[in-house]
């Protein structure tokens, strides 16, 4: 820490501004808040606190700011990019939102609900639920991140599609900015033209511009009939026709669209218990399609087993196992879903985030599988993700009996190639996982100089002295 933030009386300061239930500093308590999801970033810090409510968040950043101390923001430290930890000097505080996990108001006539950024995002889900209502952000990880982070990182995830990004369901939030002062912008509005969208500003700011404490998130109905099925079809370009045709034909009913490539599925099937392959024969590209009905009964059922048998006709679709029940949707999903957690079990793996248009997806995949085959023999190609809105994870993981660390040390080689692909073909080099400190060189090398120019006036006006998340993003 800088020497007036190692001070005794300003470690007190903020000890006492959280109370005792809000500080961790014993070293082995610290320790699973300094190291990512991944294990690939470990940093140190002076202090973890854990405040309890946003009159906290707000004394601990006038302390800080006073200091010229670093405050790195924590929800659920799910995410992919290194965001969400200090870096090696110790020079910061980690500021876990985590205790602050109460769910302020439900209003059903309003379809909102006011929570606190601790939220875990799968409580939020199962509240919604509860009141009879849906809050659609949905993603794999939803049983750890909390809202907070999700605002932050403009998470995206499986619904997208239907509902948009983590953005499009925020109305309002609470901010504490960096100088200590509390935002409420707990508007419960649709509409609110009075003059800039303050919001914009902290949702996908990944915590470099202020501490996101509550939100209020749009909640939809419930959909009355959900169908989930499992589809092989011929290549990734029929997997786009049959996206546009379920879309015209249900009436937009579509909610999630996931591709899965063969080498995914098979990571899952050899590391995931209780998963099996629900198809007699193997195909090399699957979708996972969910779609919501607007009517109760069997019509749904009924309307997608015509889009199918039209897609099998049109030489689209080669199978397609349709759930006969929740649990087994269930069973569907988890083969999708459990795709990070097989690719972590199964050694080293190079991940990159990447969206293009729909229409170009194909194209991309053709182009991204034959460059990186050929850039990097070893590696096996498994591509997977949420393809109905051009967001595309082409994963790479080592052959059996390869060498680990020289295939990581491709890691940002393949990321050049990769991402440059996906540019020239209008799109972007991190979809929904954001900068954080993995890929703030890509961020200097694709953005224009007015962007760059523009997030750098912003960060000086809200954060003049970098005290949020120091070395994150910019
Ligand atoms: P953290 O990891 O704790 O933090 C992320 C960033 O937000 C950091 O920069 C942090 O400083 C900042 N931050 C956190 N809380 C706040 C706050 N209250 N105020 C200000 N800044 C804050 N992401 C997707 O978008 N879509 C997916 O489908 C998806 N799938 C995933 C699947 C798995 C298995 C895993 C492990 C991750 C996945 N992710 C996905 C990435 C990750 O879950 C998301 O980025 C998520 O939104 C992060 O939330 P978190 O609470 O864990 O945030």
């Amino acid at each position: 820490m800088p020497a007036a933030a190692s001070a005794p009386d300003f470690i007190e300061r903020l000890k006492s501004a959280v109370g005792p239930a809000g500080v961790v500093d014993d070293p082995a308590a610290m320790a699973p808040y300094l190291t990512d999801w991944r294990g690939l970033y470990h940093g140190r810090a002076g202090l973890v606190l854990r405040p309890a409510a946003t009159a906290e968040v707000a004394a601990v950043m006038r302390a800080c700011a006073e200091a010229g101390v670093g405050v790195v923001p924590q929800g659920g430290n799910t995410g992919l990019v290194g965001g969400s930890v200090p870096d090696a000097g110790g020079a910061s505080v980690v500021l876990s939102l985590s205790r602050m996990n109460r769910i302020r108001e439900v209003d059903p006539l309003n379809f909102t609900m006011t929570a606190e950024a601790g939220c875990v995002l799968k409580a939020l889900q199962d509240a919604a639920e509860a009141a009879g209502l849906l809050l659609p952000l949905s993603l794999a990880a939803e049983g750890s991140c909390q809202i907070g982070g999700n605002l932050a990182t403009n998470a995206g995830g499986t619904a997208v599609l239907r509902y948009g990004t983590a953005r499009e369901l925020a109305l309002g939030l609470e901010v504490v900015l960096p100088d200590g002062r509390i935002w409420d912008g707990l508007s419960r509005l649709r509409k609110d033209n009075t003059g800039y969208d303050l919001k914009q500003l902290f949702l996908g700011s990944e915590g470099t511009l202020g501490i996101i404490t509550a939100a209020v998130l749009k909640l939809y109905p419930r959909p009355l009939a959900t169908e989930t099925a499992l589809i092989a079809v011929r290549d990734p370009a029929a997997a786009t026709r049959l996206l546009a045709r379920l879309r015209a034909a249900s009436g937009d009913a579509v909610t999630s669209f996931e591709y899965i490539h063969r080498a995914a599925l098979d990571l899952v099937l050899a590391h995931i218990p209780d998963t099996a392959d629900p198809f007699r024969a193997p195909h090399r590209h699957y979708v996972l399609v969910e779609l919501a009905g607007a009517e109760a009964g069997a019509a749904l059922r009924a309307a997608l087993e015509a889009m199918l048998a039209e897609a099998l006709d049109a030489g689209e679709v080669l199978d397609a196992v349709i759930a006969d029940s929740g649990a087994q949707a269930q069973r569907l999903w988890r083969l999708r879903e459990a795709i990070s957690e097989a690719q972590a079990k199964a050694g080293p793996c190079i991940k990159h985030d990447v969206s293009v248009p729909v229409s170009r997806v194909p194209e991309f995949l053709e182009r991204a599988g034959r460059a990186v085959a050929q850039a990097m023999p070893e590696a096996i190609v498994m591509p997977f993700g949420h393809m109905g809105d051009g967001n595309v994870h082409l994963n790479l993981t080592l052959a059996p009996g390869g060498d680990g660390d020289a295939f990581l040390a491709q890691t940002e080689a393949v990321a050049e190639l990769v991402h440059d692909l996906a540019i020239a073909l209008d799109g972007s080099f991190s979809a929904e996982h954001g900068i954080g400190v993995m890929k703030r060189a890509a961020l200097r090398h694709y953005k224009s100089p007015v962007e760059l120019d523009l997030m750098r006036r912003l960060k000086a006006a809200l954060d003049p002295k970098g005290i949020m998340n120091p070395g994150k993003l910019l």
